[in-house]
């Protein structure tokens, strides 16, 4: 009786402090805030690492999707399954790194997803980022050993660290990213 007491006042508390706080999900009894936004430091990684690294390699790459809500990845999922159209992903809503804030997609603005996959995917592993793998090749992610249960639990890997410091001066200078500067710490392997 007692701990059905209990039960009850923890899914009666996180009941009303999700009223309060609508950027919170109930899951199991605890509070658990509902992303809505990339993560920080995973777009840090995106912006000061993949993306420069990649233009000194000769490619000229844009992210194409960040982040996702629920309801966004809801939608998508439904095309070509619900709605009309093609199948897009196979990630329902929460299984999906973008509805975290720690995937992006991404394309080239010259070539558009006529690239070598292959070279890009190391560079993005020389920056700690994960590829999708063969069947979603503009996929970027960085789940750190992570299933996308530990996400939406509430888990969060360590922080992204850079491979080179100079990232970061180049990076807020607004100055470009050189191969010499790649060079003092460490070129990614091809
Ligand atoms: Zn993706």
């Amino acid at each position: 009786m007692k701990i059905a007491i209990s039960i009850l006042i923890v899914v009666m508390l996180a009941f009303v402090g999700s009223l309060f706080f609508p950027k919170l999900v109930i899951i199991s009894g605890s509070l658990i805030p509902i992303p809505t936004d990339m993560n920080q430091n995973f777009l840090d990684q995106v912006n000061e690492c993949f993306l420069p690294t990649a233009a000194i390699y000769g490619y000229d790459p844009y992210i194409t999707s960040g982040f996702r809500s629920m309801a966004d990845q809801a939608k998508l999922y439904s095309e070509g399954r619900t709605a009309s159209g093609t199948i897009i992903t196979e990630a329902p809503p929460g299984h999906s790194l973008h509805n975290y804030g720690y995937a992006v997609d991404v394309a080239d603005r010259k070539n558009g997803y006529t690239i070598d996959w292959t070279k890009l995917i190391k560079i993005a592993a020389y920056c700690h980022l994960e590829s999708g793998g063969p069947g979603d090749l503009p996929h970027f992610e960085y789940r750190g050993g992570l299933s996308t249960n530990d996400f939406a639990s509430g888990k969060r890997p360590p922080p992204l660290l850079l491979p080179c410091p100079v990232m970061i001066e180049r990076a807020r200078s607004g100055q470009s990213l050189t191969l010499a500067d790649l060079k003092k710490c460490g070129t990614p392997e091809f």
